[in-house]
């Protein structure tokens, strides 16, 4: 099947053609006739599916297809608003939103928190047909009076389960309680929690639903590998890695942003060129190391999960899990940063005695086991004892009480088992008491560095 099959307008099967796709993804094949029909839907996809031009697309043809009703003034006003978890989701949309829709006369604007609300209130004032936003900037401006978006006609929520996870429901409440009831609303999200059920209830009328395969049961381009090591050696063996194999253009995952920055330190002394992207850093030192990133000038991107959300980067040949994941599904997110569109990927993880836990987690969610190996110089310690990894104010057991050997040591003896994903709720063995998710043990929490 191809796009012109799909029965979009020719100016966006020109743009189409100019970025240089053949056909449209499996995402693509069923968001955009059921965005085209006027419908609700209701997209169970991830980043790297090509959900962006699924949504994009059907609507830059809808709003072609119709022109707009200016006001008394003569002034058009904001026709479709796009809401996305993050400051760099939301720049990477609306660059898409200009690439497909480059050929046809439509305006687009991005607006996020961080940088100075004037200009964007100046770029409001010319008339925008299509916004791109994080939620927080965009109450903002609604509440100074210097946005109107009362009269769109198209509402997309992208990456709606990262949303809950933030905790914006209450800012997407009160988008909703501001956008008009008459519209069409589209909602996009990698997995379907109960409380996106919930959300997608309250924004949704009767929409199409569709779902394609979750990139961990069909990434056969991705190829995963552990290496298992002492928890203070996994510095030097990244940078053993990075050198011996000379790899260029490396995204490296941490928990928190203050070991973020203390892997940066460490690499930049190693020579190995590398600066970090998390939540502290300003929109200008994230874009800048973005850019220099994707220019191939910067060997190595240091991130948090939150961060690097929605980073597109295209045929990104590898990712390191520095430290595993506590959340599952986070590796799911990380490890689709690589092998893109059909390209070779490598997803490698440093995993140390106190993440067996967080490991076995994480293989159950992808229903398969994660080639070993060893690397020479850096065999971990037999005798290691796991210890809690503190998240924020969390203190997280991920050891496994049989994977270091024996129990007992660190702060909370035993390890605790996990206790995270499926076992949420089990009381962890040898916790010594406390509820998980209560007192800081027992590790069910689900803590995130931003
Ligand atoms: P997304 O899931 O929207 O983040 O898109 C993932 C990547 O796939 C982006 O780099 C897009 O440029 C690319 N892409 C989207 N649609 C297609 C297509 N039909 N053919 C090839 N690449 C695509």
């Amino acid at each position: 099947m191809s796009f012109k099959e799909l029965g979009l307008a020719e100016p966006l099967l020109q743009a189409i053609a100019d970025v240089g796709y053949d056909t449209p993804t499996p995402i693509q094949k069923q968001a955009i006739p059921a965005v085209l029909l006027g419908g609700d839907l209701l997209a169970g996809a991830q980043t790297g599916t090509g959900k962006t031009a699924g949504f994009v697309l059907p609507m830059l043809h809808r709003l072609m297809a119709k022109p707009a009703v200016k006001d008394a003034r003569g002034k058009s006003p904001i026709r479709a608003l796009i809401l996305t978890p993050t400051r760099e989701l939301a720049a990477q949309v609306e660059e898409s939103v200009r690439v497909y829709g480059k050929h046809a006369k439509l305006t687009s604007m991005v607006m996020f928190g961080g940088v100075g609300m004037q200009p964007q209130v100046d770029r409001l004032k010319r008339g925008v047909d299509i916004l791109v936003a994080t939620p927080g900037r965009l109450l903002d401006h609604h509440q100074q009076g210097t946005l109107d978006i009362g009269k769109i006609e198209i509402f997309v929520l992208d990456e709606a389960d990262r949303m809950l996870d933030m905790g914006f429901i209450h800012d997407i409440k009160k988008v909703l309680a501001i956008v008009p009831k008459a519209k069409q609303s589209l909602l996009f999200s990698a997995t379907f929690s109960d409380e996106i059920k919930t959300l997608a209830d309250r924004l949704l009328n009767s929409p199409q639903v569709i779902e394609v395969a979750r990139r961990n049961t069909t990434a056969e381009t991705i190829a995963q590998k552990l290496h298992p090591v002492d928890r203070d050696k996994k510095k030097e063996l990244l940078a053993h890695l990075i050198k011996r194999q000379d790899w260029h253009q490396v995204l490296v995952f941490c928990r928190m942003k203050h070991g973020a920055n203390r892997l940066t330190d460490y690499l930049n002394d190693q020579g190995v060129t590398a600066m970090a992207i998390h939540g502290n850093k300003s929109q200008s030192a994230r874009t800048k190391a973005l850019a220099d990133f994707k220019a191939g000038d910067l060997q190595v991107l240091v991130a948090t999960d939150i961060a690097a959300r929605g980073i597109d980067i295209d045929m990104l040949p590898h990712v390191v899990n520095f430290e595993l994941p506590n959340v599952p599904e986070d590796y799911v997110h990380r490890i689709g940063r690589t092998g893109r569109a059909g390209a070779q990927g490598e997803a490698i993880s440093l995993v140390c005695v106190d993440e067996f836990g967080f490991l076995r987690d994480i293989e159950k969610l992808i229903k398969r086991s994660i080639p070993r190996e060893v690397v020479p110089g850096y065999e971990p310690d037999p005798g290691a004892v796991a210890q809690p990894i503190q998240i924020g104010r969390q203190t997280l057991n991920g050891g496994l009480r049989s994977g270091a050997g024996r129990s007992g040591g660190g702060a909370r003896p035993g390890g605790g088992g996990g206790g995270r994903g499926g076992d949420r709720g089990a009381r962890p063995a040898g916790a010594g008491g406390g509820r998980p998710r209560s007192g800081g043990g027992g590790g069910g929490g689900r803590g995130r560095s931003r």
